[in-house]
């Protein structure tokens, strides 16, 4: 059969399953250290997803998954930002 494609799929950090990508987000670290949340999915540097879900965003926190995913200490200050960023709320 032709035109078969394997969806890409990615672990979440919060949760931990296995998810469709495109259903995921994606945050990425810049070559120069900046933490922002690439919703084209193209943006360069080491990337991370989650899902669409607070509390997978929270246990990654609590967890300091992402601080292990990208080995770097990361700010309360950019949590802060990547949560308002993602869910449109403060916390
Ligand atoms: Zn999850």
């Amino acid at each position: 059969m032709a035109g078969v494609k394997k969806v890409p799929e990615r672990m979440c950090l919060g949760c931990q399953k296995m998810h469709n990508k495109k259903d995921m987000i994606r945050i990425v670290r810049s070559p120069a250290g900046d933490f922002s949340v690439d919703v084209t999915g193209k943006k360069s540097g080491r990337g991370a997803y989650l899902c669409h879900n607070i509390d997978c965003f929270n246990v990654a926190v609590k967890e300091h998954r992402f601080e292990k995913s990208f080995k770097s200490i990361i700010d309360n200050k950019v949590y802060d930002e990547l949560r308002t960023g993602i869910f449109q709320i403060d916390r």
